[in-house]
């Protein structure tokens, strides 16, 4: 028997709650998504950095986003899907090195040759893992040593791990850095080559089609659409109150970071909300520049130096070429960190300190613009045991349910992951 259609709120329009909502129209439901931002898009979304549109964040494909891979057939938009060999980098100590292969592997001159066999190793095992379970119950510190050593570790992890978690750097889980090693590896064309994939476009093609797609089927996207609280009555959800004013529904689903569910939703029990309020998250302030030369060949750049306060950067016009190089430099920090509350202007200064340490042919005159986003909630901080950590998407409040970039877990985050749960909670009867 076909499920009777319903009327639901969706709550965030980044790719989750457009995916999610795109599948609740297909099943014929009626659907509201409501969006605080002046424009669809979340953390994928678009903004004209000085008459070029690009998105707030970096954003590359891997081989293994089937999720996203069967929505752009859907949308009829597979065509626009890019594949670029692209090179990675790796500043260590105020020398650049080139990396990512096993040709770089063996000449880099900082490990010793069993610490390289050890690193080769330990990619070859994660790329087998299928089953994550006993991975979640280890920390990510002690299993990478554990598989590398101490030195191969601090060379290669100890600093990325620093400047993204800092106090949080020794409660990680393996299962989560694991998916993240297993993702990137298995997009290559071979051994030697790494291939990442990009929108043309960009993501705001995926938005673009979602949107469309939302609008032929009456669905509704309300932007600068604040949702301040849900609705309930007797455990059962009636609706929300977005700008003052309330809306009814027989069910909402919420796709905004878990970290707000406490405000929307004060009424979820006790232990709900203590799952949430232990769930941490990484903020960013992600700097971008406009450069008249490219400032290496490479697409990622990892950084292990002791004078830059970043664990890499991203020149992204290495992936999706166009006329100007365009960087992204991401400063990670929880936001209890004191450099959050810093000024863009003084992180724009600190960066071409650094451009110029890797490039010394940089200077400022290169520069043709800049501009800085920051996000509260770039990256949840999976915990080992983080799946017995999350609450489950189906609250204990009867037609509201809820999901954000934390239900990836094992994986990391990507628009992939946010179509895959976007889906799942469309699929959920409840
Ligand atoms: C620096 C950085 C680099 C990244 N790199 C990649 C990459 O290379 N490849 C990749 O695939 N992914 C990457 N990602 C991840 C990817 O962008 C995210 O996983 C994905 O966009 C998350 O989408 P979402 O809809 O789940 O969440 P979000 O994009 O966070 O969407 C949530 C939405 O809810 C809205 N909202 C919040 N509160 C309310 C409220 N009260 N009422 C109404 N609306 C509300 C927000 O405004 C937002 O639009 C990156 C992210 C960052 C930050």
């Amino acid at each position: 028997m076909a499920e009777k259609a319903e009327k639901i709120a969706v709550i965030g329009a980044g790719a989750m709650g457009l995916a999610c909502a795109y599948e609740l129209l297909k099943n014929h439901h009626q659907v509201d998504i409501y969006e605080k931002d002046d424009r669809i898009g979340g953390m994928s979304a678009s903004f004209d950095f000085d008459g070029l549109t690009i998105e707030r964040y970096y954003h590359f494909i891997c081989r293994t986003d089937t999720p996203l891979f069967e929505l752009l057939n859907e949308l009829n938009i597979s065509e626009t899907l890019c594949w670029q060999d692209t090179k990675m980098g790796f500043f260590y100590n105020g020398k650049l090195y080139k990396w990512g292969d096993p040709i770089h592997l063996f000449t880099f001159p900082k490990l010793g040759l069993i610490s390289k066999l050890r690193y080769a190793l330990h990619i070859f095992y994660t790329k087998s893992v299928k089953n994550w379970e006993s991975l979640d119950k280890q920390d990510a510190v002690s299993w990478l040593k554990k598989w590398l050593g101490e030195k191969t570790y601090q060379t290669l992890w100890d600093y990325l791990f620093q400047l993204k978690f800092y106090e949080y750097k020794g409660n990680l889980s393996a299962a989560w850095i694991g998916t993240r090693i297993k993702r990137v590896a298995l997009s290559r064309k071979n051994l030697f080559n790494e291939e990442l994939g990009y929108l043309k476009g960009g993501s705001e093609t995926l938005l673009k089609a979602l949107e469309k797609q939302i609008f032929a089927q009456n669905g509704n996207i309300y932007l600068n659409a604040d949702i301040e609280r849900i609705m309930i009555d007797n455990n059962q959800i009636q609706g929300v109150i977005v700008n003052g004013e309330k809306r009814f529904y027989d069910k909402v689903i919420s796709t905004i970071p878990l970290p707000y569910i406490p405000q929307i939703a004060p009424n979820l029990s006790e232990s709900i909300i203590n799952k949430i309020k232990a769930i941490h998250n990484c903020g960013v302030v992600c700097v971008l520049l406009k450069l008249r030369s490219p400032l290496t060949e490479n697409f990622w750049l990892n950084v292990n130096d002791p004078t830059m306060e970043i664990p890499g950067l991203i020149e992204y016009t290495n992936l999706y070429q166009k006329t100007e190089s365009v960087i992204y430099v991401p400063f990670y920090m929880p936001k209890t960190h004191p450099k959050s509350k810093q000024e863009n202007h003084l992180f724009i200064e600190e960066v071409f300190g650094y451009l110029h340490r890797i490039n010394p042919a940089f200077s400022k005159e290169w520069v043709l613009a800049t501009h800085v986003s920051r996000y509260e909630f770039a990256q949840p901080i999976c915990t080992p045991n983080f799946y017995q950590q999350l609450p489950p998407m189906q609250t204990p409040i009867q037609g509201f349910l809820m999901a954000d970039t934390s239900y990836y877990y094992p994986e990391d985050r990507s628009i992939s992951e946010s179509v895959k749960v976007g889906k799942a909670l469309a699929m959920i009867n409840g």
